[in-house]
């Protein structure tokens, strides 16, 4: 099934003229060492280039497997003697270096394209906006139960290391705009693209339709043979798929609309209709809470359908599926009040869905580094569920002056432990206390993930 345009040494020249050779890898991190270590196995010479620190456990790798590396440097005169170059996620274009390499025409290409290129696996490709990990961990808890089936993109060990070490015959793919930006042959036999919204614009000139296209071109190598499943009531989708010429089978799913071939509510039931095979599953037994994540719930069923999953144990596995932390965690429940983590939510659009799902008055912790919000599609939640709001970054006062008086109490604070106290001091039986920020974390935090960790410790100690 696969073609391959990095051609092992043995292979005839390829189109785009790498046929193994001298492989750079630029980037040090999971994704870059797992790079590393499959073009060594597969005959490449391999240096790796970071221009921050690798981190040590990383320089282990490296050095046990005598792969050459430099860190806190790029040296280019040997970077541009590249057949190929591997990019990072993370790295900007605009960088000098990348222009550099592109203008010597040195075949530029992401992990997942360079590691699709070593595997006959089944690939399922899962992008957008928000929701791509809860999807991709929901479909491969759905798929292994039957099938031997790994998880890679953005989550755990990186596509290529699977590759090198376990080399499954299916896998579930979480995968970034940034990844899809350095394709050329990736081809998912399913993707997936579970909803587009502006993010990341700052990558893409601030167009949001360079970020749309990236994202279709996880469909772009696809044929008749392959499946695009997406979320019809998104429009920005639906219109792009007007424009554009999209080969494979299209499997729509939508909470609005009835479909006939793909995914869609029929009373309280999810029906996936595929080729009229029908399977009906009721939306009260689902364990994750909220609309997003009844979509989310469509579209890992519908490749599980397609997957040949028994009907059975696709209803099993949704309603034993634990979620994923930092996306809408249940906490834990203090005198009554749900404490819950969405500190995942580092854009309007997720937190959009947070709100919605509160059924209850909620004490909303939200800020941080606010990437240009607009916020009004909040407000007729704010004034309809939201009693209390604290705001936790360096600057608040876009937030202060946004929502200062659609709510009765409005606080402002620097420190998680203090934001969770208040919060603490204002919830009332039945309350929720939600963490759903809205904004990146790295005014406060390290990461989203510290900030979740942070307010679950927090939360703990009181
Ligand atoms: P991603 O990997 O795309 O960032 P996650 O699954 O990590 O997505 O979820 C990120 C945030 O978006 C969380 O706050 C989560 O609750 C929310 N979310 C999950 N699925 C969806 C969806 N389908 N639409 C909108 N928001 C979602």
């Amino acid at each position: 099934m696969k073609k391959s345009h990095i051609k092992q040494e043995s292979e005839q020249r390829s189109s785009s003229g790498i046929e193994g050779g001298f492989l750079v890898v630029l980037g040090g991190g999971e994704s870059g060492v797992g790079t590393a270590l499959l073009g060594k196995a597969k005959g490449y010479d391999v240096f790796v280039s970071d221009k921050g620190k690798i981190k040590d456990k990383y320089k282990q790798v490296l050095i046990q497997n005598e792969i050459d590396w430099e860190d806190e440097n790029h040296t280019e005169s040997k970077i541009l003697k590249a057949d190929v170059v591997m990019k990072s996620p993370g790295i900007p274009d605009k960088v000098a270096l990348i222009k550099q390499i592109r203008k010597a025409g040195i075949t530029v290409v992401s992990e997942i394209e360079f590691a699709s290129n070593f595997t006959e696996a089944t690939l399922v490709g899962i992008t957008g906006s928000n929701g791509k990990t809860t999807t991709a961990t929901l479909t491969h808890h759905l798929l292994k139960q039957e099938l031997n089936v790994g998880l890679a993109g953005n989550i755990g060990d990186s596509f290529a290391k699977q590759i090198l070490e376990d080399d499954y015959p299916n896998y579930v793919l979480e995968i970034s705009s940034f990844q899809l930006d350095d394709i050329i042959d990736f081809r998912p036999h399913i993707a997936v693209i579970t909803n587009i919204t502006p993010d990341h614009l700052d990558r893409y000139d601030y167009k949001f339709e360079n970020y749309i296209e990236s994202k279709f071109r996880i469909t772009e190598n696809q044929t008749e043979a392959d499946y695009l499943i997406y979320d019809a009531d998104d429009e920005v989708i639906v219109n792009h798929l007007k424009k554009c010429a999209v080969k494979a089978i299209l499997l729509p799913f939508s909470l609005e609309k009835n479909i006939e071939n793909g995914a869609c509510l029929e009373k309280e039931n999810i029906k996936i209709t595929i080729n009229n095979n029908q399977i009906i599953m009721p939306t009260s037994n689902l364990t994750l809470e909220g609309k997003h994540n009844v979509k989310n719930a469509m579209a890992a069923s519908t490749v599980a359908h397609l997957l040949k999953i028994r009907k059975q144990t696709i209803r099993e596995s949704l309603e034993n599926f634990q979620g994923v932390e930092h996306r809408l965690e249940q906490v834990l429940k203090i005198n009554k009040v749900q404490y819950i983590n969405d500190s995942k939510a580092t854009n309007v659009n997720a937190t959009y869905y947070a709100l919605e799902s509160m059924g209850a008055p909620t004490i909303w912790i939200v800020g941080g580094v606010d990437k240009g919000n607009n916020y009004q599609e909040l407000f007729s939640f704010v004034n309809e569920k939201v009693k209390a709001i604290i705001c936790l970054g360096v600057n608040n006062e876009k937030l202060l002056n946004t929502f200062g008086n659609m709510v009765d109490v409005i606080v402002e604070t620097q420190c998680m432990n203090e934001a969770v106290k208040i919060a603490y001091k204002l919830a009332e039986t039945g309350d929720n206390v939600l963490l759903s920020p809205a904004c990146a974390s790295f005014d406060l935090f390290e990461n989203y993930e510290d900030r979740g960790r942070q307010f679950k410790e927090a939360v703990r100690n009181l």
